[in-house]
């Protein structure tokens, strides 16, 4: 009899429950035989890249059949320009998902501990499980509070203890749409161990620039021990080419680069994100969108009576009062995906990415369905 290979598994392992995505328009056009079908379920932009992303990627595309340079050297120079940091302090990944594993796998080990917060991003949980370091999960914010299922930087404090080697702060953060500002961040930060590696994952840090918000790539310098990740999947609408990266001091981003694998970004994506990065036009019309739709989404989720979050991302997580399940099928009946969030333990709630306005028309019309209201 063949062994299990479950078996076999590192303990870690054994018990980890996979990502779960957002469901592909393919798999519902063939589960369900429709079409027509709008995907609001995975925070993209509804855009796509710009005119000049989408130039360099058919340009790259003749290249394909060489490797890519495994340094990332034209992007890194792009950031470090654009961000004012040091190019031999980023460290660039397929995704902002890849720089979060390399970040767990160069400093997670068994008997050492990560602390995130109850509600934050699923890749944080799954990454630090598979190394087989142990999670604290600090209590969010009660529904009671103005920024509700958010950071509760106290209590993500006072997790830390001698065996802490990673803090990872969201912000604004998935699902929920929370975040911190400034100044409480800056204390937290200042009041963490020198070393303590703290994670900021900016990823909606586009959508977010206004009002204060910390832009923590301009605390590098100050933090040592400061990580901050971000991503090309969102605001610069390349998702599916997977490119991301982290800002950290030269000595981190050279730990990083042990763990990494050679050629962790495709040439295709590595030239996507130069041009994007050069196209302040599309960023701004990106971001303009969002702010337009998320509006429109607020208005028309207070029409219905619908609970919703205050949010910094493209997206709004909002609390139907009622187990999820049978809304979120009425609504891919309805040829619109949108993302239930149970995984999270938030059994009622959705997470509704913002569309164009038709798309978010749409939405908010299948939803109103969906619930009878
Ligand atoms: N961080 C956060 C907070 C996210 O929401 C996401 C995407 N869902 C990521 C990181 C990872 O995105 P990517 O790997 O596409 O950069």
């Amino acid at each position: 009899m063949p062994t299990d290979p479950s078996q076999l598994a590192a303990a870690s392992v054994r018990t980890l429950a996979p990502y779960v995505p957002g469901k592909p328009i393919e798999e519902l056009a063939r589960e369900y035989g429709i079409k027509d079908i709008i995907k609001l379920a995975s925070n993209e932009n509804p855009l796509g890249p710009g005119a000049k992303a989408r130039a360099a990627i058919a340009a790259a595309s003749t290249e394909i059949g060489l490797y890519p340079d495994g340094g990332g050297f034209a992007l890194k120079q792009a950031l470090a320009r654009k961000l004012g940091c040091a190019a031999d302090g980023i460290t660039l990944g397929n995704g902002s998902n890849d720089v979060l594993v390399m970040l767990a796998e160069t400093f997670l080990t068994q008997g050492v501990e990560a602390v995130y917060s109850q509600y934050a991003f699923a890749v944080y949980p799954i990454a630090v499980q598979a190394t087989g370091a142990t999670a604290r999960v600090a209590p969010a914010l009660p529904e009671s509070h103005p920024m509700a299922l958010g950071h509760d930087l106290d209590a993500m404090a006072a997790l830390v203890n001698d065996r802490t080697r990673l803090v990872f702060v969201a912000n604004p953060n998935n699902p929920t749409g929370t975040w911190v500002e400034a100044a409480p961040l800056k204390q937290f930060i200042a009041g963490l161990p020198a070393n303590v590696i703290v994670v900021v994952d900016e990823a909606y840090i586009e959508y977010a620039q206004d009002g204060g918000f910390p832009d923590t790539s301009r605390w590098l310098q100050e933090f040592p021990n400061l990580v901050v990740v971000r991503t090309f999947s969102k605001a610069y609408g390349l998702a599916g080419l997977r490119v991301g990266y982290a800002l950290s001091s030269p000595a981190i981003a050279a730990l990083l680069n042990r763990v990494r694998q050679a050629f962790n970004v495709n040439s295709i994506a590595l030239a996507a994100a130069v041009a994007a990065l050069d196209d302040a036009e599309h960023l701004r019309q990106s971001a303009k969108l969002n702010r337009d739709g998320m509006q429109q989404l607020e208005a028309g989720l207070d029409q219905m009576k619908v609970r919703h979050y205050p949010s910094r991302g493209n997206f709004v997580l909002v609390d139907c009062a009622r187990p999820v399940g049978p809304v979120y099928e009425s609504m891919l009946r309805q040829g619109v995906i949108v993302r239930p969030v149970g995984n999270y333990q938030l059994p009622t709630h959705l997470r509704l990415t913002i569309g164009t306005h038709s798309q978010n028309e749409r939405m908010l019309s299948a939803l109103r369905q969906a619930l009878g209201s």
